[in-house]
């Protein structure tokens, strides 16, 4: 088999209903592009019929399709790094399964790549994701725009394209928690972007729930930056001087007006208010620990428990 030019990454955890459509429009807009290459699906743990799906795909084309099929649910940005060991083309593309991101749009990523960039980031034109969704990505790229360097106008897109070297890069880093597009985006010498269309879910539901979301989201902010533990540490700061500051005014007052006894329940919100900061520096620092206890303890990130590929 001639090496593949071109690796396509796709994470599956639980996609049966929408897997037959997307091989139906994946192979033949890759077929379209005359260039060789691999599609290499990791199924994450899934516990429907994905895998079976998977190695029917497989068995279909197998010139072209490699499955790595993992034990348990290790997370999409995980599988994505198994997929990323794995790829052995030169620009490697990475995809979701419900075809939110229409696998047409691949040549697109895959042009701007050949104009000498070696990361092509995406932005979606419209979003087709509901309201909630779409506010609260708007406010955590935000965020992320804040607290980290790194400049992805839309982080929450996975079709992206990256360069040998910066998945090589990638492959050299043993993180257990981490967000693929921010950290290809510390290796990348000469990123772009590119604006592609985007599409409902074809099938299934979001695998993400509130939760998982927000986990998502803690993972690149405490991968990425510390400056939530400095904003604390200046919050710190603040909150010690303003009650110094009250400290000398309530001084002050006694001497002048003398002792003060109401005011119970300001004292009660006051209170209320640092007892609530402090919790949630106390998370934030645990956010930190958690991760470092995760990284110490040198488990495999993810477990295989199959690889499907042909004697390529
Ligand atoms: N996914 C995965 N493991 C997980 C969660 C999701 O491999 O634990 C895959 C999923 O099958 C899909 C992609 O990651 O291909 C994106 O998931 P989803 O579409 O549910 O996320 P959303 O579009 O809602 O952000
Ligand atoms: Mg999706």
């Amino acid at each position: 088999m001639i090496p593949p030019e071109i690796s396509v990454i796709i994470p599956v955890y639980n996609e049966e209903d929408g897997l037959p459509t997307l091989f139906a429009r994946l192979y033949p807009a890759l077929d379209q592009l005359d260039t060789p290459y691999e599609v290499v699906f990791i199924n994450d743990g899934s516990s429907d019929r994905s895998a079976a799906l998977l190695r029917e795909q497989y068995e279909r084309r197998p010139d072209v399709t490699r499955a790595i099929l993992l034990a348990a649910n290790a997370g999409q940005h995980m599988a994505i790094m198994a997929g990323f060991e794995h790829a052995r083309g030169q620009i490697i593309v990475t995809l979701d399964a419900d075809l939110q991101n229409p696998p047409e749009e691949i040549g697109k990523v895959i042009d701007k790549m050949r104009e000498g960039h070696d990361y092509v980031g995406s932005i979606r034109r419209i979003r087709h994701d509901n309201l909630f969704r779409s506010s609260a990505s708007k406010a955590m790229n935000y965020l992320r725009e804040k607290i980290t360097r790194i400049r992805i106008t839309d982080q929450g897109n996975m079709l992206r394209a990256y360069s040998r070297t910066v998945v090589n890069a990638i492959n050299s880093c043993k993180e257990v928690s981490t967000f693929i597009p921010a950290l290809a985006y510390t290796f990348a010498r000469n990123p772009a972007e590119i604006v592609v269309e985007h599409e409902e879910r074809a099938a299934g539901a979001s695998k993400y729930s509130l939760y998982s979301l927000i986990r998502l989201n803690f993972d690149l902010m405490t991968g990425f930056s510390l400056v939530p533990l400095q904003w604390f540490s200046m919050l710190g700061i603040v909150v010690s001087l303003g009650s110094a500051a009250l400290f000398v005014l309530l001084i002050v007052r006694r001497l002048v007006v003398g002792p003060e006894a109401e005011g119970l329940f300001t004292l009660f919100a006051l209170m209320f208010f640092l007892i609530g900061l402090a919790l949630f520096g106390i998370g934030l620092l645990g956010e930190y620990v958690g991760r470092v206890y995760q990284q110490v303890r040198h488990r495999p990130r993810y477990l295989i428990e199959a690889i499907l590929e042909g004697d390529q």
